[in-house]
């Protein structure tokens, strides 16, 4: 079996990796390299291998920098098979056509920019693509083996990390024997909101692990539901406005399914609550479809009292425009849960405008913000915020409300690889998606569970295993 690392190796974007085994070239995850412009654009159009030799692409979720470059594939000739779970399937076709939508703005912008002897800015791909590669996705449930071909054969397990994540486990027969390779894709976590914990695993000849946070402890979720009423609670009597950043995909649906229990349970104040982001809509409705099959027990069990986990009485979809810029205007007391999940751009950008100034109301940060984003400054109470280019001082209360992330801790890794190890261990491992430090804090807990150290492999870098 031969595997070269294509992307996500010493950094967490671009996830994608090449194995060789038993005649067969099968390619897991396409994903978008994110980040510096110029970089990622060459690294994202230039594939380390040739597109149409592929056999299939097998895909863990519908994260961006996990499937967003796949219309790039079927733009260079790959006509093959995309294999993900039920739910994948679904979030990845909305996901390509937001990412296909970001890609035309930002080519506007910086047209608008640039001198007119510059060269075009084109997005990466089109729409042709788009739908030309989400009409090869195959989809299959979790927990059942699938033969993709004679020589290899499937299983999608739930990786707890968002709607339809999978680990796979794949089982080669190459020169009469099984080599047997299990991809984590993103690991979520124990005890989450609405997903299930990660299935575990029998052992393997090849594990190759995500490591995003393998270097950290998180703080326990369990009291972001109590804060959330208080501050809402809070604003209430104040008549102030609670403004949420959210991720369309998985924390706004966190958030969402948290009111909704603490209005089933008569505590939450009635306040109107607003989700404003089309995107959000409809992966809701993505939530909502596949409740019964990919949603944790607890949810079940909100099931057989409350048909809609994700819907109750003070809460509107907020999904035109006209309706979005008319909650500019409308005065407290009210919640707004608004995408994107960093503040940079979209629809949050104005509703921060037009209430971070006020002391009455409050931001609550509930994920992650990268440096350099509007996001990262607010957490850092910066006493004005540059907004469309003007300054606002920042007098709003700043509520951060850490916990939810979605991807699994050292905690988290070491309990799963003992479930590995149990069964059978771990041949060669290899730990991508992460980097340099949280890779080798994680190298160092995987070790005890490995026949040999684990390997954090570089960019373009092959091994014959
Ligand atoms: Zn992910």
């Amino acid at each position: 079996m031969k595997i070269t690392f294509c992307g996500a190796a010493g950094e967490v974007t671009g996830s994608q990796h090449l194995i060789e085994c038993g005649g067969l070239k099968i390619l897991l995850d396409c994903g978008l390299f994110q980040g510096s412009r110029a970089e990622c654009r060459a690294k994202n159009e230039r594939f380390l291998y040739k597109p149409d030799d592929l056999d299939a692409v097998i895909l863990s979720h519908a994260h961006i920098d996990h499937c967003g470059n796949l219309p790039s594939l079927y733009r260079q000739g790959y006509r093959g098979p995309v294999y993900c779970t039920d739910a994948t399937a679904d979030v990845t076709n909305i996901m390509l056509e937001d990412s296909l939508k970001i890609q035309l703005e930002d080519a506007r912008y910086l047209e608008k920019r640039l001198p007119k002897s510059a060269p075009r800015v084109k997005p990466l791909y089109e729409e042709k693509d788009v739908r030309g590669i989400v009409n090869r996705i195959e989809s299959q449930p979790y927990d059942k083996w699938v033969q993709l071909f004679s020589a290899l054969r499937i299983r999608f397990r739930d990786a707890g990390h968002i709607l339809g994540s999978a680990i796979t486990e794949l089982e080669f027969e190459e020169k009469g024997t099984i080599r047997r390779l299990v991809f984590t894709g993103d690991l979520g976590r124990r005890n989450i909101p609405l997903l299930r914990d990660p299935a575990t695993v029998g052992g393997c000849d090849v594990l190759i692990s995500e490591s995003t946070y393998g270097d950290r402890i998180h703080p326990p979720t369990s009291d972001i539901k109590a804060a959330l009423l208080r501050i809402i609670r809070a604003a209430v009597e104040q008549e102030g406005k609670v403004i949420i950043p959210a991720f369309s995909l998985g924390r706004t649906q966190q958030v969402v399914y948290f009111l909704n229990e603490l209005t089933n349970s008569g505590q939450l104040p009635a306040v109107p609550i607003y989700v404003d982001s089309p995107l959000s809509l409809r992966i809701t409705e993505l939530y909502r479809k596949h409740v019964t099959t990919s949603l944790d027990a607890e949810v079940q069990q909100t099931l057989t009292a409350d048909a809609d986990p994700f819907g109750f009485e003070h809460l509107r979809y907020i999904a035109s425009q006209p309706e979005s810029m008319e909650l500019n205007r409308q005065s407290g007391p009210f919640v707004l849960i608004a995408s994107s999940g960093m503040c940079e751009s979209g629809r949050i950008v104005h509703h921060l405008k037009n209430t971070v100034s006020d002391p009455k109301n409050t931001i609550v940060i509930i994920g992650f913000q990268a440096e350099n984003t509007l996001g990262r400054r607010i957490v850092e109470r910066r006493p004005y915020l540059k907004i469309f280019d003007r300054d606002y001082p920042l007098n709003a209360r700043v509520e951060i409300l850490n916990g939810l992330s979605a991807h699994a801790d050292a905690e988290d890794f070491k309990w799963w690889y003992e479930c590995l190890a149990e069964r059978s261990g771990v041949g060669q491992a290899f730990l991508v998606h992460g980097e340099a430090r949280a890779a080798q804090a994680l190298s160092g807990i995987l070790k005890d569970y490995c026949d040999e150290d684990p390997i954090i492999p570089q960019f373009r870098q092959s091994f014959e295993v």
